[in-house]
């Protein structure tokens, strides 16, 4: 039941995104992006908002292309239709399913109006699954707290085994080559499945499975063949960065008042009439915790990529770097430090810095001082140029 604190989260949320705007439900792969980067307030804050980021990016200048292309999505789809075919039945063999089993197996009706309703029959469904038998649930919706915001997610499906055990199932569109299939794709979708996984568990905890069941289609044809994957790991550190997130609602109290993400779309519905400048100074009051992985896992990358550059931040050249620099939070607090013009000298990063400038002057015959500024020109990367730090993974086919 919802109480007053959830009502109004909830308007607010529903402020933030803009009157009239349908919100953007929150799937897996984009908390399990939310987990990669626990830090960042801002995605937080827009994606409980169910705020279009790629809209936003789009209208500020700066836009990324994430998701599947229209190609990708339908080829997925078709590959699912296929699986699910016959009451799931090809789905349950990979499951393990004898025939007899897979005669006598339920796939409940999970219908229900909006994704409360559809929470609750899918809960419904796997406290009345029988004992002993399998049942299949085709497209469940679980919720999850993150946050203090709930978001609502869709695995492909859910078993329940006979011995009343549940598994996730994710069925994904590319393929799986002489028993192989891309890492960095298994990855992504190990990721989004322990988020399904902790969903699942939060229903009833210790009857999910760990290991999830990876279905694609064999070699080049669209036959399926199934893979179990090991997911222990991921939901582990899924659980940990969920909880290191900031609550929504302690985000959302220290913005200024007044503050919406809204695009003001004209009479179509699309075109945003919003000015960008007012946009862009609306983003920019939620602190962001950029790095440059966030280039293939969020779609305000290039904005927020511009904006860490801007202030200099060291955050920018990579999480592992502005590690190793400690108090040196900026480029040129690095370069002042490197010159002797500042910083601690007994700081052990302060001294490699002296020592490696003093090297590159050396090798370059040149004073430290100029040689150094050269390494402070920033390049004014696009999203059609986006830089040597452009971190693979943002293609079309996002993976599915
Ligand atoms: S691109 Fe910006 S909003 Fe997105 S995760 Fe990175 S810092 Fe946060």
């Amino acid at each position: 039941m919802s109480t007053t604190h959830d009502l109004q989260l909830r308007d607010r949320l529903a402020a933030l995104r803009g009157p009239g705007t349908v919100p953007r439900p929150l799937d897996a792969r984009a908390l399990a992006a939310l987990a990669a980067n626990p830090g960042c307030r801002r995605r937080a804050l827009l994606d409980a908002a169910g705020v279009d980021k790629g809209a936003v990016a789009e209208r500020l200048g700066a836009p990324a292309q994430f998701g599947q292309s229209r190609f990708a999505f339908s080829r997925g789809h078709a590959f699912e239709a296929r699986v699910k075919r016959e009451r799931c039945a090809e789905l349950l063999r990979l499951l393990g399913a004898d025939e007899a089993a897979v005669a006598g197996a339920e796939v409940p009706d999970l219908a229900a109006a909006g994704p409360q309703g559809r929470t609750a029959r899918t809960r419904l469904a796997l406290a009345e699954a029988p004992a002993g038998r399998w049942s299949l649930l085709d497209h469940p919706m679980l919720a999850l707290e993150v946050a203090g915001s709930t978001a609502y997610l869709e695995p492909d499906a859910v078993a329940v085994t006979p011995d009343g055990t549940w598994t996730v199932v994710e069925i994904k569109s590319f393929p799986i080559l002489d028993g192989g299939a891309d890492a960095m794709k298994v990855g992504a979708a190990a990721r989004q499945s322990a988020v399904y996984v902790l969903a699942l568990d939060a229903v009833t905890p210790g009857r999910t499975r760990t290991d999830v069941l990876l279905v694609c289609p064999k070699d080049f044809s669209n036959l399926p063949t199934a893979s179990w994957v090991d997911v222990r790991r991921q939901v582990s550190v899924t659980r940990r960065q969920l909880t290191r997130l900031t609550r929504i609602d302690e985000i959302a109290a220290a913005l200024p008042p007044g503050v919406t993400f809204d695009l003001a779309c004209g009479p179509d519905g699309r075109t945003p009439t919003r000015p960008a400048a007012e946009l862009s100074a609306a983003v920019d009051t939620v602190p962001a915790a950029y790095a440059p992985e966030c280039l293939s896992t969020c779609e305000l990358a290039f904005h927020c990529r511009d904006r860490a550059r801007t202030a200099g931040f060291v955050e920018a050249l990579g999480r592992g770097l502005r590690g190793e620099l400690g108090d040196l939070t900026t480029v040129s607090a690095v370069l002042a430090a490197a010159h002797g013009a500042a910083g601690d000298p007994t700081d052990p990063a302060v001294s490699a810095l002296r020592r490696a400038a003093a090297l590159r002057a050396q090798a370059l015959g040149t004073k430290p001082d100029e040689t150094l500024f050269g390494l402070a020109g920033d390049q004014p990367y696009t999203a059609a140029d986006p830089g040597p730090d452009a971190a693979p993974g943002a293609s079309a086919d996002g993976g599915s």
